[in-house]
């Protein structure tokens, strides 16, 4: 369909929960929803157009479109990852924000200081930040359960460790 290295998103609502984790495994995915109605048309064009409605096929005839079938968020990746033939290796997890969508830099712990809970300042070594929206990352609990959940997106464990069902990005 798309060069991997080319494949951007946008994603219609109500699938804002697939453009999390969209966003969490490295692509760039914009939420229909969230952009100013004046610019929906040129800030869609040239990506990969994600619905739960059949009538978007009829009227973005030029523009891929991809209708994703489940409600659940975890078939939803997997389908999306399916059909646009994203391998694991073209994945760039916790590259972007999961937030706005911007590409998310290492930031001196200095700098983190006064934007992250104390505890988390004096318990990590590591930290992320958007230059967009100013939102600071570490590496922590989440960083390990959605390495776990795209383990399960490419068969790597066990289906029941996968749990995309339950917890968001
Ligand atoms: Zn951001």
């Amino acid at each position: 369909m798309h060069r991997v290295e080319t494949i951007r998103f946008v994603a219609e609502g109500p699938l804002g929960k697939l453009v999390k984790w969209l966003r969490l495994i490295g692509f760039d995915t914009l939420y229909e929803p969230h952009i100013p109605k004046g610019i929906r048309n040129i800030a869609s064009a040239e990506r990969i157009r994600l619905t739960r409605t059949k009538n978007s096929l009829v009227f973005t005839s030029v523009q891929p479109v991809l209708c994703i079938r489940s409600d659940h968020v975890r078939d939803q990746l997997r389908q999306v990852v399916w059909e646009t033939k994203i391998r694991r290796k073209d994945l760039r997890p916790f590259s972007r924000c999961i937030r706005c969508n911007s590409e998310i830099h290492r930031v001196d712990k200095f700098e983190a200081a006064s934007r992250v809970p104390d505890h988390v300042w004096e318990t990590h070594e590591t930290f992320s930040a958007c230059r967009t929206c100013g939102r600071i990352f570490w590496p922590g609990t989440h960083t390990r359960r959605a390495g776990r959940i795209i383990d399960a997106l490419f068969g790597e464990v066990s289906p029941e460790e996968d749990e995309t069902k339950t917890e968001e990005p």
